[in-house]
């Protein structure tokens, strides 16, 4: 074993992926990139990359930050060309994770030159640059029929007139299309004056965009004169683009992005970490930002013999009700570990409790012969309760939940085998990062997804938190009776989905006052 904890693969060079990332949005990773981070051994990513992205990297893989976070310094650029080296003599398969393109201002071109010098093998995959991706998220057209024929991409970091490297600012000024200045907040002053001074003229649109394609993206626009003044009044956070062209006015006929709606929305996502993604991507795409909140952690169950013996006997019952994506993944899961297949359900019925269950089916390729139209026990047991007189029936479940199901079932003279296929147990605690959000206050809405998992609540969340539900941190809940549940333990909802769906919850989020 190495110092990662990798195995190296004796004697082969590994590879580096020079990766761009992207400006924020997830979303906007190549096609390329993303299948990179599932492949990699090792990811190195710098301080402008959005976590979420991390989500896909496989768990052997290691992470380290360029920027770090605590102190805010940066790793020297070195000490970085010396790390994907070594790690690539050791076989491993490397990405180099970075904001936007990897050369546009990123430094990435002296990453691979250290690379090709040590004969390392290496390929970078381009990214979305800030500017493109900025200027289209805040309706801005860099290049325009009627506006500006060319685009230049411009650092700010270098003060204007102060050093020796310094921009010629007389030739920017002249310069025939949009200016787009990375790195500029800093020095926008000087940036302003100098290209006023050299001629450009002060009536000229300008926008300072920040935190592009993220849900906390803020746009600035001024007269290029007043732009100075009209940022740091907005006190506009880094990192930030200035964009100054005449095309900086089509922004008002077409900024989309802000439109969304769950634009600037933080949503706090009550679901076990391993189901977190798919509704995190779902909320970014309407414009949110999803923070795991897991509550409650999903495991096998404490012995697989009685799931065994089910899986069996399975011909022996006449109906297999599912009330969950778990218990579909649990029993199906089992079934084939043990090298079988949804043969072995034969002719037998099965039952989803919702859309989202059946689906979980359908992946196993099995089609559900019965969904209630409300995603809940009762409905379930009200649905399937004129079928199941003299049947047997059996239960894949949790070790722990509501049971009225069975109750009901056996009412009507069916024998119900209850099956633990999965367990459900309570988290100690809250992500830190999440816990550090919640005091900072960046939360505005936790969607809870059952009723368990509004009771927890008052469990997990400090005090603090638990004084501004209601005001500033909102509970949405995904049925009546998860609301219920919350409003038992006292807590508020300011949004109920109008069916058990996370489609609806965030729906309802949205439409919230
Ligand atoms: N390689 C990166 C740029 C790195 S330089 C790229 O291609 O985008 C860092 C600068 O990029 C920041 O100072 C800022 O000006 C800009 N930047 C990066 N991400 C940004 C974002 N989400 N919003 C606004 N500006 C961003």
């Amino acid at each position: 074993m190495t110092d990662d904890g990798h195995k190296p693969a004796a004697g082969r060079l590994g590879k580096v992926y020079l990766v761009g990332a992207g400006p924020g949005d997830p979303g906007l990773i190549t096609v390329r990139g993303r299948e990179l981070l599932q492949l990699a051994d090792l990811v190195l990513y710098d301080g402008l990359v959005n976590p979420q992205l991390l989500l896909h990297v496989h768990s052997r893989t290691e992470r380290t930050c360029r920027v770090q976070s605590d102190t805010g310094k940066h790793l020297p650029q070195d000490e970085i060309n010396a790390r994907l080296i070594a790690a690539a003599k050791q076989g491993l398969t490397v990405v180099r994770l970075k904001g936007g393109d990897p050369f546009i201002f990123g430094r990435g071109t002296e990453e691979a030159a250290a690379l090709a010098a040590e004969g390392i093998p290496f390929e970078v995959v381009p990214g979305i640059t800030a500017a493109t991706g900025a200027a289209v998220y805040a309706g801005i057209s860099l290049t325009h029929r009627d506006f500006a024929s060319a685009v230049a991409f411009v650092t700010g970091h270098e003060s204007p007139g102060k050093s020796r490297l310094s921009l010629d600012y007389k030739a920017l000024a002249r310069f025939p299309g949009t200016l787009v200045f990375y790195m500029g907040l800093g020095h926008l002053e000087e940036i302003v004056t100098a290209l006023i001074r050299e001629g450009r003229s002060r009536d000229t649109p300008a926008a300072v965009v920040s935190r592009a394609t993220t849900p906390a993206q803020q746009v600035v626009t001024a007269k290029l004169e007043e732009l100075p003044n009209a940022v740091s009044r907005a006190r506009l956070p880094a990192p930030s683009l200035v964009v100054i062209g005449e095309c900086v006015t089509v922004r008002e006929a077409i900024n989309w992005f802000e439109q969304l709606p769950l634009f600037g929305k933080r949503i706090g996502v009550t679901r076990p970490s391993h189901q977190f993604l798919p509704i995190a991507e779902q909320i970014v795409r309407l414009g949110g930002e999803a923070i795991p909140m897991p509550m409650i952690e999903i495991g096998p169950p404490d012995d697989w013999e009685p799931v065994d013996s089910a899986i069996d006997r399975l011909t022996d019952y006449d109906w297999v009700i599912f009330t969950s994506q778990n218990g579909v993944e649990g029993f199906l899961g089992r079934v084939w570990e043990q090298g079988r297949d949804a043969r072995c359900f034969g002719g037998m019925r099965l039952a989803a409790i919702g859309e989202q269950t059946a689906r979980s089916l359908e992946r196993f390729g099995l089609k559900a012969d019965l969904i209630p139209a409300d995603a809940n026990g009762e409905a379930l047991a009200a649905a399937i309760s004129l079928f199941v007189e003299g049947k047997r029936v059996v239960w894949p479940k949790a070790n722990r939940g509501r049971d009225v199901l069975p109750k009901i079932l056996a009412e009507r003279g069916a024998t119900v085998d209850e099956v633990v296929v999965y367990r459900n147990q309570d988290l100690a605690s809250l992500p830190s990062q999440t816990q550090q959000r919640l005091v900072e206050g960046n939360i505005d809405w936790i969607a809870m997804s059952s009723p368990s998992i509004a009771r927890n609540l008052t469990r997990l969340l400090p005090r603090e938190s638990l004084e501004k539900i209601g005001t500033t941190i909102r509970l949405a809940a995904i049925s009546p009776l998860t609301a219920e549940a919350a409003q038992e333990v006292g807590l508020p909802v300011a949004a109920t989905a109008s069916e058990s769906t996370w489609d609806a919850m965030l729906a309802a989020i949205a439409e919230a006052p």
